[in-house]
């Protein structure tokens, strides 16, 4: 017999094939489409819509390879961590952030990251794999999940701000947000407005996001509008200096009308002072943006320690002055290691067959 395929692989029209080349009739194929994806299916006796028989025959020739739930945690702000095993060991994380109004998820795209930014806990994991789209909306489906059951309602929005660079692992991204905002019953059914998709700044990608047009939005992580300084805290933005990535937000804004969010640290004596302040305002007049201030989460590096309260607010007056909104965000989850920057698989689950 052939090796099982991933039925998760298969998108709507090679499903259909597929069913058809089993003798069976492609309405099928939307059926266990449908299990699949707006129903989560993790195993075929699940899909009870279909006979026996047919469950039988999927098992022969597919197999759903979904993720486990391997260790749940929560903070006193009510922030949950899950740590999350895929089908072959390796582990992710992702964080249900719940604020009076709103659940956020905050997914994982990659098996530990290859970028090298300086104050990110996750840059210290070797990258090992890009997550597959399935895996990718598992995440989301088990924080909806958790939504409804601590928290009497749905997920309402989700961040691609947890583990990896959702750029470098650009089609299983897309593809798991096309999932998610398709309407029922072939998707998640979620408006594409409530994505954030947040990149440390991969001019090309940026750029290809913008044409494919899906309505999210997008977040830069910038933390420096002076090169020689992002080029230290963020080694990897040399092959990516800062006015290709201008012209790529530029570009981003022409095609989708959508205002970019930067995110951005204020470190003491790194980007603390005036100089760094201006380059950020000139920065922000070049390109419809907003900024996010992130509260530093510490990772015990001592070239890295968050700014004062009077540099951020030097930071908030000089951008207010230009007519830019900036929003100062409070970590959450920080007791359980689940803050902005702070996954790693601390507690080191792993598969418990190993
Ligand atoms: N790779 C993507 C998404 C993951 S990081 C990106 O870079 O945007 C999500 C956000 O957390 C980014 O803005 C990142 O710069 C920020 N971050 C990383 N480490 C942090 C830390 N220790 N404290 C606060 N924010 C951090």
């Amino acid at each position: 017999m052939a090796a099982q395929k991933d039925i998760r692989k298969l998108d709507l029209a090679a499903l259909e094939t597929a069913l058809q080349n089993l003798g069976e009739k492609p309405f099928r194929a939307k059926q266990i489409y449908e299990w699949l994806w707006t129903k989560n299916a993790h195993s075929f006796d699940e899909m009870t819509s279909l006979s026996l028989p047919l469950r039988e025959k999927l098992k022969e020739h597919f197999v759903i390879l979904p993720v486990q739930l391997a260790e749940f945690q929560q903070s006193t702000d009510g922030t949950i961590k899950n740590a999350v095993r895929l089908h072959d060991g390796n582990v992710v994380e992702s964080v249900l952030i719940p604020t009076e109004t709103r659940t956020t998820a905050c997914v994982s795209s990659q098996v530990g990251c290859s970028l090298d930014c300086r104050f990110c806990a996750t840059a210290t994991l070797t990258r090992m794999r890009n997550l597959t789209a399935a895996e990718i909306v598992d995440q989301v489906a088990l924080i909806d999940h958790q939504s409804r059951r601590d928290f009497q309602r749905p997920l309402s929005n989700i961040v691609f701000m947890g583990m990896g660079e959702p750029m470098l692992n650009y089609n299983s991204v897309v593809e798991a947000i096309e999932i998610i905002t398709t309407p029922f019953p072939k998707g998640l059914g979620m408006s594409p407005r409530r994505i954030t998709v947040s990149t440390s700044g991969i001019p090309k990608m940026i750029e290809k996001l913008a044409d494919a047009n899906l309505g999210v939005g997008l977040a830069v992580s910038l933390h420096a509008a002076i090169e020689e300084t992002r080029n230290r805290i963020m080694p990897f933005t040399v092959k990516f200096p800062l006015s290709d990535l201008l012209k790529s937000m530029q570009y981003w804004y022409e095609i989708t009308r959508s205002r970019i969010t930067i995110e951005y640290v204020v470190w003491k004596e790194v980007n603390d002072d005036q100089q760094h302040i201006n380059a950020l305002v000139r920065f922000c007049k070049k390109v419809p943006t907003k900024v996010n201030l992130i509260q530093y989460n510490s990772i015990g590096d001592k070239n890295f320690q968050q700014a004062s309260d009077d540099a951020i607010n030097a930071y908030i007056y000089a951008l207010e002055k230009q007519n830019i909104v900036v929003n100062v965000r409070r970590s959450r989850g920080e007791d359980i290691d689940a803050a902005c920057g702070q996954l790693a698989n601390k507690n080191q689950v792993s598969n418990p067959e190993s």
